[in-house]
């Protein structure tokens, strides 16, 4: 590491702290840091000038690739013309209207009105107060609580970061909160070796199940939402089993639940479907956007509200008059410009559709490269996502001891290869989520990559005696 990237971090670690950071070891110099400086395509690099494939699209979200300068362009033209104004009491700006009717027109039929924010998890602290606010109007008071599911993540606040099924991000903070409840994960996977016998679809019926008794339990008439995301994302890049989303959605019907689709991963081409919803015949009631809508060129998320909660909302201004909540930067006028330029480039170069082909690619050329290695006892993912779940015995689909930290240190060995690919917080899992722009070629550089970190920290364990 050259002399100015080591001074800028230690400068660093006397005023910044960073999430999933050990604080103490960053800040006494204990744990690594780095200096981004440049991007271009799916490259980036450091301030050492040294360069690595993002195999994850910063946090799955740089979709379009680095360094896209009509994007910056587009930005600049609007800080010339307009910076900011809010979006309070019926103020609006042009690139506000016109990104609204964009992510209208691709979310289809039913779906009714955009609210902006700045990240996924506020987006999704909306959802939940739409949510309370529609059972408000509706009289039904007692109906406010939520169902999520384990391994879901759908953010980091006290009610979104509760809406969250991991443990990391519930035992540091007393959560989740009261009214947020948990239901089984759809990770066929993990759980097939349990329910012996069980095929994917009956996994799928019995994770319905699951979740009608949940509803039972507490009263129908307490539940007032079902949050998940299409593919299951930060929890372990698990596409659902056969039927899942079909069996779910049974459920929810018969019981009044809104169905939220967490589409902050899959929305905007990623498993190569303008949404997953799209991609799994999901029906849901409000979708929420963030990461793919702007390719993170800038910070914007939204809500995305169907006509029958818009329907039920609409009438609560009788009684309430102006809604109690808004975003001093809720429709900021640089974010809807960046996010127009970016679905503008999407569509243009038909990185969705890129999604699907170089995705199946993408697919393929893992499980040929880990189908059958010693240490892999799973390759799963769809479009522009993939996973690998390691495993010390594939057959018996046992897991490592996590104190030998499997999925950590085959990550690190894949940024010794220049590649980042990233461990997932809960299991043995390598995660790649790979700007959608990425060919072939790419795919291939990056397949060869992690093939040569896993089989170095195989190497490793074996030498350790660990398989
Ligand atoms: N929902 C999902 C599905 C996510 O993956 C994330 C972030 N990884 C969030 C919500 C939260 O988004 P943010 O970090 O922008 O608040």
């Amino acid at each position: 590491m050259n002399q100015q990237h080591r001074e800028l971090i230690d400068r660093d670690r006397k005023v910044t702290f960073h999430a999933s950071t050990h604080l103490r070891d960053f800040a006494h110099g204990d744990a690594p840091g780095r200096v981004i400086t440049g991007g271009k395509g799916i490259h980036i690099r450091d301030k050492d000038g040294r360069e690595f494939i993002d195999g994850f699209a910063g946090l799955y979200c740089v979709n379009i690739g680095y360094g896209r300068t009509e994007v910056a362009e587009a930005i600049y033209q609007q800080a010339l013309e307009l910076s900011y104004y809010h979006t309070y009491v019926g103020h609006s700006n042009e690139p506000q209207i016109a990104l609204s009717e964009k992510i209208l027109a691709l979310a289809g039929p039913g779906m009714s009105k955009v609210y902006y924010g700045l990240g996924g998890s506020d987006a999704n602290e909306t959802q939940l107060k739409i949510v309370r606010y529609y059972n408000n109007v509706r009289g039904l008071p007692q109906k406010k609580k939520v169902i999520s599911r384990s391994r879901g993540y759908h953010g980091s606040g006290l009610a979104t970061g509760s809406l969250t099924g991991l443990k990391a991000f519930h035992d540091q903070f007393d959560l989740p909160m009261a009214g947020i409840l948990h239901t089984e994960a759809p990770f066929y996977y993990q759980r097939a070796a349990e329910l012996e016998g069980m095929s994917e679809r009956e996994f799928s019926q019995h994770c319905a199940e699951r979740l009608e008794a949940m509803i039972l339990a507490e009263g129908p008439d307490t539940v007032a939402a079902f949050i998940g995301e299409p593919v299951l994302g930060t929890g372990g890049i698990v596409p659902p089993p056969e039927g899942y989303w079909a069996a779910i959605q049974a459920v929810l019907a018969k019981y009044d639940v809104l169905l939220i689709a967490d589409e902050v991963v899959c929305g905007f081409g990623r498993i190569g479907a303008d949404f997953g919803s799209h991609f799994y015949g999901i029906e849901p009631d409000l979708i929420t956007v963030a990461k793919g809508l702007t390719s993170a060129y800038q910070p914007l998320s939204g809500v995305i509200v169907g006509d029958r909660v818009w329907s039920v909302l609409e009438q609560g201004t009788a009684e309430y008059g102006p809604i109690g909540h808004g975003w001093t930067y809720s429709g900021h006028a640089l974010g809807c410009a960046a996010a127009l330029a970016n679905l503008a480039i999407i569509e243009r170069e038909g990185l969705t559709a890129n999604a699907a082909e170089t995705g199946a690619y993408l697919q393929r050329q893992m499980r040929s490269a880990f189908g059958d290695h010693p240490i892999v006892g799973n390759v799963r993912g769809v479009g522009m996502l993939a996973a690998l779940e390691f495993s010390v015995n594939p057959e018996q689909r046992e897991d490592f001891d996590p104190a030998l930290k499997v999925g950590a240190r085959i990550a690190a060995a894949a940024l010794d290869e220049n590649l980042i690919a990233r461990a997932m917080p809960q299991g043995d899992i390598l995660g790649f989520a790979p700007p959608l722009v990425a060919t072939r070629e790419e795919v291939d550089e990056i397949v060869a990559r992690a093939r040569r970190a896993v089989d170095r920290v195989t190497d490793e364990l074996v030498r350790e005696g660990a398989v």
